[in-house]
């Protein structure tokens, strides 16, 4: 067995079924062991297969490590949604942008919190990723690129998604994969790439001077393996679906389960395993509007309110004392969202009448209002009762200060007086009964924590000095490390895809 041999032919007979399900018989793998590899890449997603594709194009020979039985990654789940200064799809409706201006606006739109050399590597590749992308297929909606979606706008239209994929949720992310796929199985055939599927990267090899050398991995019959490659590639996702380690490195619940099973944070461990450190936690900062499933968390998404910068909100919103926090229109959505997580548990109700369900446009993406209706007091995020005295005993809220908050709402809203707290859009007063109380929490998608690297994607400790050999990219590298405290459109797949493409150029 241990002297099996990899033919060519064995490469073009497993290649196409690789990307598939099937993974490599266990004696390949132990053959494949005894290779030597110029780059190995861990994960198969957002960030790794561009690396995969453009090392194997250079020549390089490339193994990848995928834990899960086919590669994609958050793309499956992601909305991919991107931005990029220069692309083909700015030119043809001649918007003028450019790098330093993209650059700006992420500072801008993230208080200056982003690592400001990743944000410059960013911001100066951005379009020419997009463009690669472009140049292989990928398309995007006839009224993109746009200035933002759900998140603060920037000051070009620079923001884009592809066509909703046909099993996707939201499906921009699979354009993108469907777009990389056949690149990367072109390589996969050619033998310039090969991966093992179903096989998780569990321990990085070190030489005695602590440089990394290889990696040692586990395939789905528990079978270990070391495989000695010149560099390896952290390229393994973040943590949001590992709610212990999640709430470890944030201080702050993991409220939804959205991210891809797999982002259980594996490269972070490896990282700190031989030196790294993270950084980034502190960045957290909760999204708006998540009505959960179940008390209990992390809980599925039961529906999603429609934010402040794609609709007027008619509602009030209140904590769990019962009292407005935030001018609930407010052009920052990141403003509100700085405000929500400021409120116990990230929580904050939506408190409206009869008239506003019957006049107001949707509410929640995908539902109607008269849902809402059915969903109260049979669902645990739903409540009705003919008094607002009621409806904050059945809601959990202080009684007497809901009564205050829509008191002093409708009273300054009938005298036409400035509202307490700013708010300049009041179509309606709450005065009719039944009165509905809709609960949201505040949640997240990414990790905001993540390695330490340096501009060249280099695995740091936190003197600075590089762990050699070892790079980091995506998520792992923390969602912080490039949108900040805030969410700065397509500041997760943009710099995964960005910063894949320039190592594999480069590693
Ligand atoms: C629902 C959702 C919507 C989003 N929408 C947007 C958006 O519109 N715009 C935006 O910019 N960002 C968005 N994001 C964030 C963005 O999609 C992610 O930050 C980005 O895709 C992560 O890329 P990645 O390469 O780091 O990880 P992934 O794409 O998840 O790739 C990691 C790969 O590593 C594999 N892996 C994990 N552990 C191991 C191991 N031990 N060994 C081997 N392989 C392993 C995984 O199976 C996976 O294939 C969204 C995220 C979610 C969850």
């Amino acid at each position: 067995m241990s002297n099996l041999q990899l033919t060519k032919r064995d490469f073009l007979k497993y290649g196409t079924s690789l990307l598939t399900a099937a993974a490599l018989p266990y004696p390949y793998q132990a053959a494949l062991a005894k290779e030597a590899w110029d780059t190995i890449v861990i994960g198969a997603g957002t960030a790794g297969i561009p690396a995969a594709i453009f090392a194997a194009q250079r020549g390089l020979k490339v193994l990848v490590i995928e834990k899960a039985s086919v590669i994609g990654g958050t793309l499956f789940v992601s909305t991919g949604q991107i931005s990029g200064a220069g692309t083909v799809f700015q030119e043809r409706k001649g918007i003028k942008d450019s790098p330093d201006q993209h650059y700006d606006d992420i500072m801008r739109l993230n208080h200056n919190t982003s690592d400001p050399a990743l944000t410059r590597v960013l911001a100066d590749h951005a379009g020419p990723t997009i463009n690669w992308l472009a140049a292989n297929g990928y398309t995007i909606f006839e009224n993109h690129p746009v200035k933002k979606m759900a998140h603060d706008a920037f000051s070009v239209a620079r923001y884009q998604q592809g066509p909703k994929g046909a099993t996707g949720p939201w499906g921009g992310g699979l354009a993108i994969l469907n777009t990389m796929k056949p690149l990367f199985e072109s390589e996969v055939s050619k033998g310039s790439i090969t991966i093992l599927l179903e096989t998780s990267a569990v321990d990085l090899i070190q030489s005695a001077n602590a440089d990394i050398k290889g990696v040692v991995t586990q395939n789905n019959q528990g079978k270990s393996l070391e495989y000695k490659s010149r560099s390896v590639i952290l390229a393994s996702g973040g943590c949001a679906s590992n709610p212990r380690m999640y709430e470890e490195l944030h201080g702050v619940p993991l409220y939804c389960q959205m991210a891809y099973p797999q982002s259980q944070g594996a490269g972070l461990i490896l990282g700190q395993s031989v030196g790294g450190f993270l950084r980034g936690g502190e960045k957290y900062s909760p999204l708006y509007g998540m009505i959960l499933s179940d008390d209990k968390v992390p809980a599925t998404p039961y529906g999603v309110v429609i934010n402040a910068i794609d609709r007027k909100p008619w509602e009030v919103l209140v904590n769990s004392e019962g009292k407005r926090f935030v001018q609930e229109d407010h052009e920052s959505i990141d403003h509100i969202e700085h405000q929500i997580g400021k409120q116990p548990a990230h929580r904050h109700w939506a408190i409206l009448d009869q008239r506003m369900l019957n006049e107001m446009p949707p509410m929640i993406y995908d539902w109607s209002n008269q849902r809402i209706m059915g969903e109260a007091n049979n669902h645990i995020m739903f409540k009705s009762a003919s008094s607002i005295k009621e409806l904050a005993i059945k809601s959990g809220l202080h009684p007497l200060n809901l009564e205050n908050s829509v008191d002093d709402y409708n009273r300054k809203t009938a005298n036409n007086q400035s509202d307490s707290l700013g708010r300049l859009h009041r179509p309606l007063a709450i005065k009719e009964g039944p009165f509905y109380s809709v609960r949201m929490s505040g949640w997240s998608l990414c990790s905001f924590a993540g390695l330490g690297v340096n501009e060249n994607f280099e695995v740091i400790r936190s003197s600075g000095e590089t762990i050699k050999n070892l790079y980091a990219i995506g998520e792992v590298i923390g969602f912080g490390a490039t949108s900040g405290n805030a969410y700065v459109n397509g500041m997760g797949v943009t710099p995964a895809l960005t910063y894949g493409r320039l190592l594999g150029q480069r590693i």
